[in-house]
């Protein structure tokens, strides 16, 4: 064999190997930084910073841009430019050496780890470590076959099992301050470095906030064999007045997550997924203060938003209203329960309530 057909080989069965495996990112927060060692990964960084200053020239930067503050550098080779030492919680970094690490207990026993980042962020340095995970390993603990969700506008999911989640992080008062400091501060001073520093923290602090809770809900979805949802324009919102609501939540970001993650049926918007009654399927036009379905023909009373989730529950499988019985059930068993607590509970910026037990608010609490 020769040592293309060598290589060709290994791809092919790293590719191979890899088709019951998925990649996941592990964040590591690099701890107990000596002086010695911040000034040398402070070098990294400024490197980087050459870097970054190329690119600028290159691209245009319009304003203040945070994203832009992450610097990285590609650990490509494990092994080689990193390594990592499971047993005593440290990761090596070529020619930085060991470093104790926070987060590698996220890595499942068994993960191909893949290549890693070094990532300096204004709260510090990171690691982000690609790992190849076992699928079963995410394939756990089914509680339900489907579940329909209903994207409501700004911050709010209801779930066809009668689950409404509400999430919003609104933009801090602190964050408010910390521009208007920044604003006052003269520009090239040491004073506004500071200010500007403080206030990439905190945009810091609030996109890990959010982040957290898209990973919250999409952990709470992976229990569902199916995830049914409505995938309409997200940009036709963007554009309407709930704009600024929407980008804070990044409805179009976790619906990307959905699609790329999870087993799902997206449903096109369909009028009827307000109008319709989810039992009997009669049509009546509903106002948008009306918060209640009443249905004249069957007597059905329900939340509108959870009759929309199990609509669209019963068009994602192509039910007609007589089927739905079993699938949609609006109602949320023990284990069920039990797993929104213990998935959504512990961020305090999620509330979930259900819909059909009436005066039972936030039942984690
Ligand atoms: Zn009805």
């Amino acid at each position: 064999m020769t040592k293309a057909e060598k290589i060709k080989q290994t791809l092919k069965e790293t590719k191979e190997r890899r088709r019951n495996l998925s990649p996941v990112v592990y964040q590591l927060k690099i701890q107990n930084l000596s002086k010695v060692r911040e000034g040398k990964l402070n070098r990294v960084k400024n490197n980087l910073r050459v870097l970054k200053g190329l690119k600028e020239k290159g691209y245009k930067v319009g304003g203040l841009k945070f994203k832009k503050v992450v610097s990285s550098i590609n650990l490509k080779q494990y092994k080689v430019s990193f390594d990592i030492d499971f047993e005593r919680n440290k990761v090596r970094i070529q020619g930085l050496g060991w470093f104790r690490v926070l987060g590698l207990h996220q890595v499942p026993q068994n993960s191909e780890i893949a290549n890693a980042q070094l990532i300096k962020k204004p709260s510090g340095f990171f690691v982000y470590l690609t790992c190849y995970v076992k699928k079963e390993h995410f394939e756990r603990d089914k509680v339900r076959d489907a579940v329909g969700i209903d994207f409501g506008v700004a911050n709010k999911l209801t779930l066809s099992n009668g689950l409404s989640i509400d999430f919003e992080v609104k933009e801090s008062k602190r964050l408010k301050r910390l521009q208007k400091e920044l604003a006052r501060k003269k520009k090239g001073s040491k004073n506004r470095k500071k200010a500007l520093k403080k206030l990439q923290r905190e945009y810091e602090r609030l996109t890990n906030i959010r982040r957290d809770i898209h990973n919250k809900l999409l952990a709470l979805f992976r229990h569902y064999g199916v995830v049914v949802y409505q995938d309409d324009n997200i940009k036709a919102w963007h554009e309407g007045w709930f704009g600024s609501q929407v980008q804070h939540a990044g409805i179009g970001r976790l619906k990307a997550r959905l699609r790329n993650n999870l087993a799902t049926i997206p449903v096109e918007r369909f009028e009827a997924t307000t109008q319709e009654c989810c039992v009997c399927g009669w049509k009546q036009k509903l106002s948008l203060s009306d918060r209640v379905y009443h249905c004249p023909v069957c007597g059905n009373t329900i939340n509108r938003d959870l009759n929309s989730a199990i609509n669209i529950l019963k068009k994602g499988f192509d039910l007609s209203h007589n089927q739905v019985v079993g699938v949609g059930r609006p109602e949320l068993t023990p284990v069920e329960r039990e797993l929104v607590a213990k998935i959504l509970g512990s961020n305090p910026y999620i509330k979930a309530t259900t819909l059909v037990e009436a005066g039972s608010p936030h039942f984690y609490k």
